[in-house]
């Protein structure tokens, strides 16, 4: 079979935006937001050929990756291509493959990712990616009305002119933007910290129809920290929450008091 190359961005002076997300490339949250960034630059889909949520970070490194174009995504005039990988993996072959971009944007993801939710979420990992590549990057998260309904209208919207906006003026090095939609019309936006909105656990088990238990991991959202100025207390309150996030980990506060005195280590200069 011949194989068909895919055909990197264009040599013209428009803005080049690879477009990603989790939950795979027939998701209609994708679909709203790269039809949104047409307007604002050249738009190149790269996403998941099935469902990668909560991933995570993780990338492909045991075995090959297949690099399709997809007609049928319902992209209209924009190049989309599927990945049988995670959605990091879409945006290391989208860079790869189809020159660098001026931003990576990732989502809209069905469901929010605030606080502690960032561990797992494969959206925010492909955003993390495009900072691994010293792009300016953003990751965007629809939450449901009450009744389970997704509108991806006013979210798509607002993050059109985000993204304009970030590839006017830039972003800090290493910092990616979280962004998450309230259901509905939006009030605004905040810039929020993140909250510990988080999964708690739990198992269900039950049989297959040979009588074998299986177990099948489920969560329950818990979110105590919900300030007005938290990602959860925003959306709560019909605001759009912007979060400015880095990977920055280090306890820092607790690098003298507690790393220093373990046994055998020795304290280090903080720069
Ligand atoms: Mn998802």
């Amino acid at each position: 079979m011949q194989s068909q190359a895919p055909t990197p961005f264009g040599t013209s002076n428009r803005k080049k935006i690879l477009v990603a997300n989790d939950d795979g490339i027939f998701s209609p949250g994708i679909k709203a937001l790269a039809l949104a960034l047409a307007e604002v630059g050249e738009v190149i889909v790269v996403a998941p050929d099935v469902e990668q949520s909560a991933v995570g970070h993780g990338i492909t490194i045991r075995r090959p990756l297949r690099f399709r174009h997809t007609a049928s995504a319902g992209f209209g005039d924009i190049a989309a291509y599927r990945v049988d990988g995670t959605p990091a993996d879409c945006v290391v072959l989208g860079v790869h493959l189809l020159g660098t971009p001026d931003v990576v944007v990732s989502g809209i993801n069905i469901g929010p990712n605030m606080g502690h939710d960032l561990t797992h979420s494969g959206t925010v990992a492909a955003a993390i990616e495009g900072l691994a590549f010293g792009l300016p990057s953003l990751a965007f998260s629809q939450v449901s009305s009450e009744g389970g309904e997704y509108g991806f209208g006013p979210g798509a919207a607002y993050a059109a002119r985000l993204v304009r906006h970030v590839l006017d003026t830039g972003l800090p090095p290493r910092t990616l933007l979280n962004v998450n939609f309230p259901p509905g019309e939006l009030k605004g936006a905040r810039a929020t910290r993140l909250s510990d909105h988080r999964y708690e656990d739990s198992l269900l088990r039950r049989q297959d129809p040979e009588g074998r238990d299986y177990y099948w991991v489920a969560g329950t959202i818990r979110a105590e920290d919900v300030g007005d100025d938290t990602d959860n207390g925003a959306v709560l309150a019909g605001y759009a929450s912007v979060t400015p996030v880095r990977l920055e980990l280090t306890a820092r506060d607790l690098l003298s008091s507690l790393a220093g005195g373990l046994p055998g280590v020795t304290e280090t200069a903080l720069a």
